[in-house]
């Protein structure tokens, strides 16, 4: 199948012109645009059935909650995982919350290990610091290399005072991070010390087929908007055999079996984990994008797409003064963030925004990773399925018009 051609036209925000363009966006990284499939699901939910699930005993609440359950499966075989392994958070910022709080809060003790990398998301950091400040546990980060833009993973740092590992599957300024093998390697050296190993997929599910089997991990957060789903809705896949080891995040309706002062009982399984109600409707438009994924995506040749758009932006970027693309040098690229010397990053994307072409700037919520940088702010262009060659072309020409304003 060739991208984007046949898939451009499942996407309604693309008729809508931008300074009388078609949208450029290339901001993907932050959220992705989503397919009719997906906004028909969410409103054919509200229009005919709305109901909550798993309380009802009538016939729409009953079928809401079979096809909420439905997507339960339909998730956990887009991650290699089983059924009850999958629970729904907000996003993947709740989801590793989730876990910091109902897992780490009540398995972290003081001088224990947590391993990080200077490469994560503020919402795969922050957790953990603040964590290590209350237990008096200590965070361990793997460096980033300025020189190569990836992580040194040195198998020394995993000790018997390891805990925990929580690191980026791919980062969302740098894109993959890791250097081949090290990944595995890291995950091998954790298992050998009993530690427990969280991967933030936020950025990488939409690109890659996951198989959490394979990847040998204990917890596994996404957000839907990420990959043409709904927002306010995300993933966390918690092995089975880790379940018994972590409480509920919170607690409320549906998750309990008896409420009785004295005799609390949670349920098990994903139901232990969702207090209140759920977002059913979310849910389900995240099924819709799912079958369309499966239906319509093969990851080999959307990664081969993604990276030939990508290439030909740092080519374009490399020809001009002044300009330093970051990046390790992958063959699977769907991100590039570049700084420029004599312009802001805010500046530039202001005024590309203003050419009608959508990137983000600034330091992405990875303010760690921009110092460790040595960068301030950078700004990112990030690609996805439905992106064409033309799309590259209107960044160049918006870049172009900003060389001659800005002096570049
Ligand atoms: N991790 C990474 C790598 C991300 O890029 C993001 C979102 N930018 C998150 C976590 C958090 O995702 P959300 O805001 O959807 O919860």
């Amino acid at each position: 199948m060739s991208f984007p051609k046949t898939l451009r036209s499942d996407f309604p925000i693309f008729e809508k012109k931008c300074w009388n363009n078609e949208l450029c966006y290339l901001d993907n990284a932050a959220t992705t645009h989503k397919p009719n499939a997906v906004i028909e699901a969410v409103s054919e939910f509200y229009r005919f059935q709305n109901a909550s699930v798993h309380r009802g005993i009538y016939s729409q609440a009953e079928s809401a909650t079979a096809q909420f359950e439905a997507v339960r499966t339909i998730v956990s075989s887009f991650i290699g995982s089983d059924s009850n392994e999958i629970v729904f958070t907000s996003g993947a910022t709740e989801g590793i919350n989730f876990v910091a709080d109902a897992w780490g809060f009540h398995n972290i003790k003081a001088g224990d290990h947590i391993v990080v990398s200077e490469a994560e998301h503020h919402a795969n950091l922050l957790p953990w610091l603040r964590l290590a400040e209350r237990k008096n546990a200590k965070i361990i980060f793997i460096p980033i290399n300025k020189d190569t833009d990836q992580l040194d993973f040195d198998e020394s740092i995993i000790t018997c005072r390891t805990k925990l590992v929580a690191v980026t599957h791919c980062s969302n300024v740098l894109g993959n991070v890791w250097k081949h093998g090290d990944l595995d390697l890291l995950v091998k050296k954790a298992r050998a010390v009993g530690a427990k190993i969280l991967l933030d997929g936020a950025q990488s599910v939409a690109h890659q087929k996951i198989d959490v089997k394979t990847l040998d991990i204990d917890f596994f957060v996404f957000s839907a908007h990420k990959i043409m789903g709904p927002t306010g809705l995300g993933f966390l896949f918690i092995k089975s055999n880790v379940q018994d080891d972590v409480q509920p995040y919170q607690v409320g309706g549906v998750m309990v079996h008896s409420a009785l002062p004295g005799s609390l009982k949670w349920r098990t399984g994903p139901q232990k984990f969702e207090a209140g109600t759920q977002p059913v409707a979310q849910v389900i438009g995240f099924g819709a994008a799912i079958n369309y994924i499966n239906e319509k995506i093969n990851f080999c040749k959307l990664s081969s797409h993604e990276n030939s758009l990508c290439e030909k932006i740092i080519s374009f970027l490399k020809s001009v003064p002044g300009v330093k693309v970051l990046g390790p040098k992958s063959d699977s690229k769907h991100i590039v963030s570049f700084a420029v010397a004599v312009v802001h990053a805010h500046d530039l994307a202001d005024f590309l925004g203003e050419c009608g072409v959508a990137v983000r700037a600034g330091h992405h919520c990875a303010q760690l990773l921009h110092n460790c940088l040595g960068v301030e702010a950078t700004v990112r262009a990030s690609v996805f399925c439905y992106n064409t060659a033309q799309d590259i072309d209107c960044f160049i020409n918006a870049f172009n018009k900003a060389r001659s304003i800005f002096g570049l």
